[in-house]
């Protein structure tokens, strides 16, 4: 693809990232506000996580009709999905089909990837540098980095001596990896893990999955969308954007209002069991407690645990995959096509590493601490990001006095709303940590936020105000409300989670993402505008 030209090196607006975020942001701030706008994006095309997560069995989980933009009834018009989850080409032809359809790519630079960006407050523009040498200023620098971006690949030893193949999911050779006849070992049992797995066992001559965290999954029941329903979408976009709006996680379904002990036990196996048919994250969506109250959590748990006993033949595998150490949905739900059915194959082998702990990669496969070597061709790390943080740490943020974001978050993340630091003007964050992102159905948040911060661009432009920072004050009690935001629910006691960083090592344990919902979050956020951008510091 051509690289657009720099005909200028000074910008209103820098935006970091083509994904959902970056593409919808230079769409308001180029054509709704008149400003002058970059987009940096580190790979060679738009789409983000569907860029760059090419693995096999990559689709999204939340369903099509809500997972997409809603804000410009001509492109929810223009676009059909075929599944009730579309695959990851899918969701890439759908980016580009919006990038080309408001005429996006001639103002993003590919293959630009930001390295460095530093507040220079005698001129109050952001200078950034890249890593072709691209020196660009900004007034207003916009991160749209995405929470999931930066892969995490353990260090284990001895992984640059494998003679064999390894790949992270998240950075998916374009060409595609080929397991047939190939000895496959698997780590990794989150959401990607669950997808992959039982795809990549088709043609793996064994896969070997080394699992660390037993996880619940709940069918997905993925299928091609019917007449019926792909009339009701198009007929009902406003209703379904009115939903995503109206529902605490943005998914365009809400979740009962009755508690799991509302109904004898019988009926409640009756409902779960009519919801583990319907499939898909509604699962979550059968009481209203779920998430709030441990036993009834403990009922949903059982009756996965229960499943995973039914569709998994062998005892001892079936008690590994069934000895989950958190609640149902403290960690990212998964759901799946076939995962546990994939562990009935004759090719297919468990083997968990809580137990015996890997140990190192060796020239032919892996070790466990056991003294067990399993001889491999090729090692998937679905291992997941350093999640939230990593991607805006690692373009070294510098802001008044050279305080780094690094340094201004050492104890772990602190802003307010996700939307802006103390000491960083006029630095805006797209589903920044605080913010409720990876808790919600995404293009929800991402839309909401845009939406936000074109808001408070044009109100600065309309009135001279130069710049907009946090304030400390604001800050604390941003990082108070977060905190008892997920207290009040039960996703803490997952310990291992990547909510909390503990996924990547020296990471700051704290709970990043806002778990007081959607709808809460956008009036917190509404109602501080209409008080005059309360919390906020503005000076001309
Ligand atoms: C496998 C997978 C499945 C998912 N499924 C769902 C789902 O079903 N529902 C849901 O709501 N969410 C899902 N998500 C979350 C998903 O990330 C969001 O839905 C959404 O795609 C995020 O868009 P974004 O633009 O904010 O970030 P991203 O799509 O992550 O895009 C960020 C972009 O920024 C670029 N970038 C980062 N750092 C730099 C830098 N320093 N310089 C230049 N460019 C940079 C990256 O290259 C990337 O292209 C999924 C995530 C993954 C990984």
């Amino acid at each position: 693809m051509d690289m657009p030209k720099i005909e200028s090196r000074v910008f209103d607006a820098l935006v970091v990232g083509a994904g959902f975020s970056g593409l919808y942001q230079l769409h308001c701030l180029r054509d709704k506000l008149g400003l002058s706008a970059l987009v940096l994006e580190a790979g060679a095309g738009v789409g983000g996580t569907w860029y760059w997560n090419r693995y096999p069995g990559a689709r999204c989980d939340s369903e099509s009709h809500g997972y997409c933009y809603t804000f410009s009834k001509e492109l929810f018009d223009g676009w059909e999905w075929s599944e009730r989850y579309p695959g990851q080409p899918e969701i890439l032809r759908y980016l580009n089909y919006v990038a080309d359809r408001l005429d996006l790519k001639r103002d993003i630079r590919f293959d630009s990837r930001v390295k460095g960006a530093r507040y220079d407050e005698g001129a109050n523009f952001w200078r950034i540098v890249t890593n072709d040498g691209a020196e660009i200023s900004a007034r207003y620098l916009i991160t749209a980095v995405g929470c999931l971006s930066t892969a995490n690949i353990p260090d284990f030893p001895g992984l640059a001596d494998f003679k064999g193949q390894w790949v992270h999911t998240g950075q998916w050779p374009h060409k595609g990896v080929d397991f047939s006849g190939k000895r496959v070992g698997f780590i990794g049992t989150g959401s990607t893990g669950i997808q992959a797995i039982p795809v990549i066992a088709e043609t793996a001559a064994h896969l070997t999955v080394f699992q660390r965290t037993a996880n619940y999954s709940v069918p997905a029941r993925n299928a091609p969308l019917t007449p019926e329903f792909r009339h009701y979408v198009s007929e009902n976009h406003a209703a379904i954007r009115r939903a995503t709006r109206s529902t605490q996680n943005g998914q365009p379904f809400g979740i009962e209002d009755r508690s799991a002990f509302d109904v004898p036990p019988e009926r409640r196996l009756e409902l779960y069991e009519a919801a583990w048919n319907k499939g898909g994250l509604q699962f979550r969506a059968t009481f209203r407690d779920l998430l709030a109250n441990k036993a009834a959590n403990d009922t949903a748990a059982d009756f996965i645990k229960s499943k995973i006993r039914q569709i998994v033949k062998d005892p001892a595998t079936a008690d590994k995959l069934a000895d989950i150490d958190h609640p149902y949905a403290a960690k990212r739900p998964p759901i799946d096509t076939d995962y546990f059915e994939t562990y009935n194959r004759a090719n297919v082998s468990l083997v968990d590493v809580r137990v015996a702990p890997i140990e190192a990669i060796t020239r032919s496969g892996l070790q466990t601490r056991d003294g067990r070597e399993y001889a491999l061709d090729i090692i998937v790390f679905a291992t997941g990001f350093d999640a939230m943080t990593g991607p805006l740490l690692r373009m070294n943020i510098a802001g008044r006095d050279g305080l780094t974001l690094a340094e201004a978050w050492r104890a772990g993340p602190r802003n307010y709303l996700g939307l802006q630091v103390a000491g960083f003007p006029n630095l805006f964050m797209i589903t920044g940590p605080g913010s409720p992102s990876v808790l919600t159905n995404m293009p929800v948040a991402i839309e909401q936020h845009v939406e936000w911060i074109t808001g408070c661009i044009a109100h600065m432009r309309e009135r001279g105000i130069a710049r907009i920072e946090a304030r400390p004050e604001s800050m604390d009690r941003w990082v108070k409300t977060v905190n008892e935001a997920a207290d009040a629910t039960l996703l803490p006691m997952a310990r291992h989670s990547w909510y909390l960083g503990a996924n990547v090592p020296g990471k700051p344990r704290v709970f990043m993402p806002y778990a007081g919902g959607m709808v809460r979050y956008r009036s917190i956020c509404d109602d501080l505008v209409r008080k005059g951008y309360e919390g906020f510091a503005l000076s001309r």
